[in-house]
C-alpha cells in the first residue's frame, strides 16, 4: 500500500489543472516516512484522493504520474510507453528509414516526470532526472523493448549527472538490457556518430532537427559560421544544402573532433568545411565580414531565474557582435534553450543586439522545440527552446 502524503488545506488548486509537481511546501503531513523514490498517494486536507506520483526530497517533492488512485507496475510503464512510440510513429519520426534519431519519452510532456529517453538507431538512451524513475529503471526499460515494435532492442542507462548528488544512489553509466558499439544513428538521412558514453545529454541535440532541416533550406552558395557547433549537426546539414564554405566553432577540443568525424561521415574529403576550438566571444571578435549565414545556440546561460538579468544581458552581448559583423543580405539563426528564458525576454535581447548595430533586421521564422519534445498543455514550464531567423539587410 502507499504511503498517503497530505496536503495542506487549499493546496490542491494546482493538481484539479493536473499540474504535475507538488512542492514541499503544500504537504501538510506524510502517513510514515517514505523513502525517496517511493510511489506515494497524494490526498487532500480532508483525505480525498488526487495523484500517485514518485517521493522526493527537495523543492518539487512529488511528481505525479497518474491522476487515477492505480498501482504503478509493469503494465503502467507498458502503456505509458506505447502511447509515446505510437506518437512518435503518428508524427513521422519513428520507425522510418530516413530518420532513426529521436526522443521517445520527454518527461513531463509525455506525463513521465523526471524521464528522458532518447533513441538513436536501435539503442534507447535513459536519462533519469528523479530518484523514482532510477528506482523503477528496469521496469522503463522492459517496456522500452516489449512495447516499442523492435525498434529499440538496446538499453543504456546514463544517470550520473543527471540524479540528486545528495541521494548517493552510487549510479553507473552502461548498457542495461541488450548492449551494441554501433553508434551510428540518421538524422533526415545524415548520419552521425552519437557518443552517449561521454557526449553531453544523452549525445546529441535531437532538439534541433526540424531547424536544421530548415537551415538546409537557406544554405545554397552561402558562406556559414555555425557557433556552439558541439556535433556539428547544423554543419552537415549545410553541407548538403549547397553551402560554399561552413567553419564549425566550438570552445571544447572534443566537440571539433565529433563535428570532423560526423562532416567526414557524410562529406569525406570535402574541403569546404572547416573546424576550430575556440571560444565564441573570441572568435566573434576576431573574425572578418565573410559569412552571411551565421547560427548562434549557446548552452543554456541561465539555469536559475536568479541569473535571468545576467543570461539576457548574455543573449544581447552574444547577438550584438554577429549583427555587427554579418554580410548585408545575411541570415542568423539564433537560439536559447534556457528555460527560465521566455519567448519574450528572448525576443527582446535579440531586439537590443539588433538595435546597437544600427541594422534593419526582419523576423522570417519564429522556431521552437519539436514535436517528439511535446509540451504537456498543463505544464508550460516545459517549453525551453525558442529560436529566431532574422534576415540583416
Ligand atoms: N548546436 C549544437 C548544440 C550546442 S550545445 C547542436 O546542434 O548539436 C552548446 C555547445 O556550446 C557545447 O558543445 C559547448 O561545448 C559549447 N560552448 C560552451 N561555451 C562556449 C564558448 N564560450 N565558446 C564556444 N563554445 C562554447
Amino acid at each position: 500500500m502507499y504511503k498517503n502524503v497530505f496536503l495542506k488545506k487549499g493546496k490542491e488548486e494546482s493538481l484539479k489543472r493536473f499540474h504535475p509537481w507538488i512542492f514541499s511546501g503544500a504537504i501538510h503531513h506524510i502517513d510514515g516516512e517514505p523513502e525517496e523514490g517511493d510511489v506515494v498517494r497524494v490526498v487532500s486536507a480532508e483525505g480525498k484522493f488526487l495523484a500517485v506520483g514518485h517521493w522526493q526530497i527537495g523543492s518539487i517533492a512529488v511528481r505525479v504520474l497518474s491522476f487515477s488512485d492505480i498501482e504503478i507496475n509493469a503494465a503502467f510503464w507498458e502503456e505509458r510507453v506505447r502511447v509515446a512510440y505510437n506518437m512518435r510513429c503518428a508524427i513521422g519520426v519513428a520507425g522510418t528509414e530516413q530518420n532513426n534519431t529521436y526522443r521517445l519519452i520527454h518527461g513531463e510532456g509525455d506525463c513521465l516526470p523526471g524521464l528522458v529517453v532518447d533513441v538513436y538507431g536501435k539503442t534507447a538512451v535513459m536519462q533519469a532526472h528523479s530518484v523514482g524513475m532510477h528506482v523503477d529503471r528496469m521496469a522503463i526499460a522492459d517496456a522500452l523493448l516489449s512495447q516499442t515494435q523492435g525498434a529499440v532492442e538496446h538499453v543504456y542507462y546514463k544517470s550520473e549527472t543527471t540524479l540528486p548528488f545528495k541521494a548517493n544512489l552510487g549510479q553507473e553509466n552502461g548498457f542495461i538490457r541488450g548492449g551494441s558499439a554501433d553508434n551510428i544513428a540518421v538524422e533526415n538521412g545524415l548520419k552521425f556518430h552519437i557518443d552517449w558514453l561521454k557526449g553531453q545529454k544523452t549525445g546529441f541535440f535531437v532538439d534541433q532537427r526540424d531547424n536544421r532541416s530548415l537551415l538546409e533550406h537557406y544554405a545554397q552558395g552561402r558562406a556559414l559560421l555555425n557557433m556552439f557547433c558541439y556535433t556539428g549537426g547544423f554543419s552537415v546539414y549545410a553541407m548538403r544544402g549547397g553551402a560554399r564554405l561552413v567553419h564549425s566553432v566550438d570552445s571544447s577540443a572534443k566537440a571539433v573532433d565529433l563535428v570532423n568525424k560526423n562532416i567526414e561521415l557524410n562529406f569525406p574529403g570535402d574541403p569546404r568545411h572547416q573546424a576550430f576550438a575556440e571560444d565564441a566571444f573570441k572568435y566573434l571578435d576576431a573574425m572578418g565580414d565573410q559569412y552571411d549565414l551565421i547560427i548562434l545556440d549557446p548552452p543554456a546561460f541561465a539555469k536559475h531565474k536568479d541569473s535571468l538579468k545576467q543570461a539576457l544581458k548574455g543573449y544581447t552581448r552574444l547577438n550584438a557582435k554577429a549583427f555587427e559583423k554579418i554580410q548585408p543580405g545575411g541570415i542568423l539563426f539564433t537560439f536559447s534553450c534556457s528555460q527560465v528564458v521566455s519567448k519574450d525576454n528572448f525576443r527582446t535581447a535579440v531586439f537590443s543586439a539588433a538595435a546597437q548595430s544600427g541594422r534593419r533586421v526582419r523576423i522570417l521564422h519564429q522556431l521552437h522545440q519539436p514535436a517528439d519534445h511535446p509540451i504537456n498543455i498543463y505544464h508550460p514550464e516545459g517549453e525551453y527552446l525558442k529560436g529566431l531567423v532574422l534576415y540583416v539587410e
